[in-house]
Formats: C-alpha cells, structure tokens, sequence
C-alpha cells in the first residue's frame, strides 16, 4: 500500500512536495488553510535551482508567460529624479537568461495546477492537533474530522501551524530582522514604467513600485521597525504605514491614498526561522516554516522549491524509511540554507539603510554594480547556488 503524507500549506513549498511526492510513489494529501489559493501580494525574483525544479515540473515556458524581464533597477530621489541604479542585464547574463520576476501568487497557482490532479486537495482546513505513535500519526482537522496519516509535512510559511503544534511557540525560532513589510497591488496608478524597479529611499524606510501587466501596479514598504507586536486588523496594518510614510516625498500621497482604498495588504514582520532539526519523529517542516530565510534573501521561494524536491528525492529513495530520509535531506541541505540566511542578514542593512551615511553608502554601492566587471563579480558571487540538484528515480 503507498504511504499516505499529509502537507499542510498549499504555497510554493507544499505544491512542489505533492508533485515529486506522487512521482515518488507516495500518496499526497494538500491542506490549505485559505479558503482558495492566495492572490495578490508581491513578486518575487526567480532563478537558480528553483527554476531548474519548474523547469524539471515542465513549467517553464508557463513561469517565462507570466513572468517580467525588469530591465532597471533605479533608485530615486525626492522629485522623482535619478540618484543611483544599475541595468540588470547582469542577473541575464549571469543566469544565462533563466531568472524572471514574478508574482508569488502566479508561482504558486502554478505550481498547484501541476500537483492537483494527483493529490487530494483540501481547502479552507487546518490541522488543530496531532499525535503520533510508533505506525503513524493521528490528525485532528479543523472541519472536526480525525485521519491517520504516515507522515505529516509543514509547509506553512512564516507562522506555520505544525510547527508550534509539535516544536513549540515561534518565539523560540524566530530572528526578528528589524524591519516590517507591506505590498499591496493596485488598477490604473500612474505613472507607470514598463520594466523598472523603482525605488525611493530615506534612512529607515523604502518605497518600491513595478508596473505589472492589465494596468496593475505593485507597491512595496520595507521599514525599520524595532520588535514589537504589530497591529493586526487591515485597518491598523494600514493606519501603521501611513503614520510611517505621511511625511516622506516622491509619490508617497498618491501611494498611501492608493493604500486607503485596498483590500488585500500583505503585512508582516521581516523575520528568519532557524530551528535545531527540521523534523520530529514522523513530522518535519519545509520552506519558510522551517527555515524562513526573509525576503532579504530573495530566494526564498527556490529554497522552498528545493527542500520540498529534496525531501521527495530522499523519501523515494529510502523506500519510505523516513528517519534515514529525513537526515539525509537535512544533511544535504542545512549548509546551503544557512549560508543564505547569513547572507540575507548582512544584506539587511543595504536594503532599507537607517542612517544618511548608510543610505549614500548604498546608493554608492548600486551605481557601482553599473560597472560591468564589478557587478559581473560581485553579484555572480551571490547569484550561483553552491549545490547542484541531485537525480533520483521518479516514477514518471
Ligand atoms: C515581500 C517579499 C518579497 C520576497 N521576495 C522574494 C524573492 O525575490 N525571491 C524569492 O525566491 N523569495 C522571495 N520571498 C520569499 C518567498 O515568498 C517565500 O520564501 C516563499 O513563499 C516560501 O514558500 P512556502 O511555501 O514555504 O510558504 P508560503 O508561500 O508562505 O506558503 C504557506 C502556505 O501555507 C498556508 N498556511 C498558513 N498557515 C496554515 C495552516 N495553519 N494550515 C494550513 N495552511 C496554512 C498559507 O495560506 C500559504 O498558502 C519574498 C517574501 C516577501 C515577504
């Protein structure tokens, strides 16, 4: 009989690991905890390993359809007029053409549509409890329904629900980074710049904008922000980023004004999850849920790609013997995630600078990746992953 594996989290990680699950000869089941897949929110880059996998899932021309070619990077001052920036043919060249933003929802919901039809798919449930014994695990769902499953998966994001359920509150794990972000999408703003990435800076916040496609805009806050609780309503979530941009410049009016009138914010705290183990017994967490590495690093969602991969890989491998699958996984793949997330720390202060200095700094810092060598050499450093992807015998 297949071995039946309960994931819960229908994001980027959760549709990849039901896709190489059920190629691995496994039985998926998909929770999720929205009532349909999420929409909006913000894009993401996309390239290296991540894009192999989509690539491997057959998705690539579907990822290249939707996806932007950004062609600038360019930051701005008070009047809207030039102060640094870079063209970023570069991550083309670098990438040798395989690296396209995209919005996270356009990732997700293709990746859902890969593994859908050969998985069982559950929305608008999450798990409220779990046990597990020696021949599996007893869940307990929100729509008062009991099931056993073999294993159980996380890949609940940021604040995933298994994760506390079975290794305690996410204090324990969270790095809180000092920033708060906010995106949201709006119809018919103007002005628009087909394939740039506008960004206005001052010491302690950042404001970016990129044109989308059907007359859309996407409006990006990143804001240093001590730790705190944050306000949790859309309405204080709003409220909050307006009292932090109302005096600041450029199209900052028309964007909060902009701000007032949506309904779906995304809000959070920019923070990272590191934990000791990623899995407990027959129990183990992939992607953000277990090793959120922020959107600093800007590979957030290929890593998840590559955990829910890996994971699938091993599992098939050991014939389902899951405690030699599971530390295999971790032992190919806790290296390279760590070396991201230190990374993505130490961009943070380039990313929204506190101080004038930092902020001149990293305007510095980006004209000179307009130097073709220079930005050749400095970002191809972080741009290549250091492992290679490895074959398994899939069943298709
Ligand atoms: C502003 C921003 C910019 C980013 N930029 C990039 C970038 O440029 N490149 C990049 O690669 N990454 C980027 N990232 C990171 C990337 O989005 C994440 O790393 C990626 O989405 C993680 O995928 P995931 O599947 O682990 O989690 P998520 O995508 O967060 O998905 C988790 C899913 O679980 C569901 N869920 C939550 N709780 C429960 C529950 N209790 N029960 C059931 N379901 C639940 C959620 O509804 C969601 O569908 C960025 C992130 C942010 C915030």
């Amino acid at each position: 009989m297949k071995k039946t594996i309960l994931i819960s989290g229908a994001g980027i990680a959760g549709p990849t690991l039901a896709y190489w699950l059920e190629a691995g000869g496994f039985e998926p089941t998909l929770i999720e905890k929205a009532p349909s897949l999420r929409s909006g929110g913000y894009v993401i880059d996309f390239w290296g390993l991540g894009y192999d996998i989509a690539e491997r899932m057959d998705l690539l021309a579907a990822v290249d359809r939707a996806g932007y070619r950004v062609k600038e990077l360019r930051i701005v001052g008070d009047g809207g007029q030039r102060i640094a920036g870079f063209g970023t043919s570069v991550f083309q060249e670098l990438t040798g053409g395989r690296y396209v933003t995209i919005a996270r929802s356009a990732l997700s919901r293709l990746l859902f549509e890969k593994a859908k039809g050969s998985s069982e798919v559950i929305f608008g449930t999450e798990i409220k409890g779990l046990h597990q014994d020696e021949g599996g695990v007893d869940v307990q769902l929100s729509d008062g329904t009991e099931r056993r499953f073999d294993l159980v998966i996380g890949a609940d994001g940021l604040h995933s629900g298994v994760r506390r359920l079975v290794f305690g509150p996410q204090e324990r794990f969270e790095k809180q980074l000092g920033y708060v972000v906010a995106a949201f999408e709006a119809a018919a703003y103007r002005p628009r710049n087909e394939d740039v990435y506008l960004l206005y800076s001052q010491p302690g916040r950042m404001l970016g904008r990129v044109s989308l496609r059907d007359d859309r805009t996407l409006f990006l806050f990143v804001f240093a922000c001590d730790p705190q609780s944050l306000p949790e309503t859309r309405e204080a979530q709003k409220a909050f980023v307006r009292r932090r941009y109302a005096d600041a410049n450029w199209e900052c009016a028309a964007i909060l004004r902009e701000l007032d009138r949506t309904d779906d914010l995304y809000f959070d705290r920019v923070s990272q999850i590191r934990m000791p183990q990623w899995s407990q017994g027959r129990v183990a967490l992939i992607g953000d849920a277990a090793f959120c590495a922020s959107l600093l690093a800007g590979q957030g969602s290929a890593l998840a790609m590559i955990s829910a991969y890996v994971l699938a890989g091993e599992l098939a491998k050991a014939g389902g013997q899951y405690q030699a699958a599971f530390s295999a996984w971790e032992a190919k793949l806790r290296s390279f995630v760590q070396d991201k997330q230190e990374a993505a720390v130490r961009f943070a202060g380039a990313f929204a600078p506190r101080t004038r200095w930092g902020l001149a700094f990293r305007n510095l810092v980006v004209n000179a990746l307009a130097i073709p060598g220079l930005s050749r050499w400095s970002i191809g450093r972080d741009i290549t992953d250091k492992i290679s992807l490895p074959d398994y015998s899939w069943r298709r």
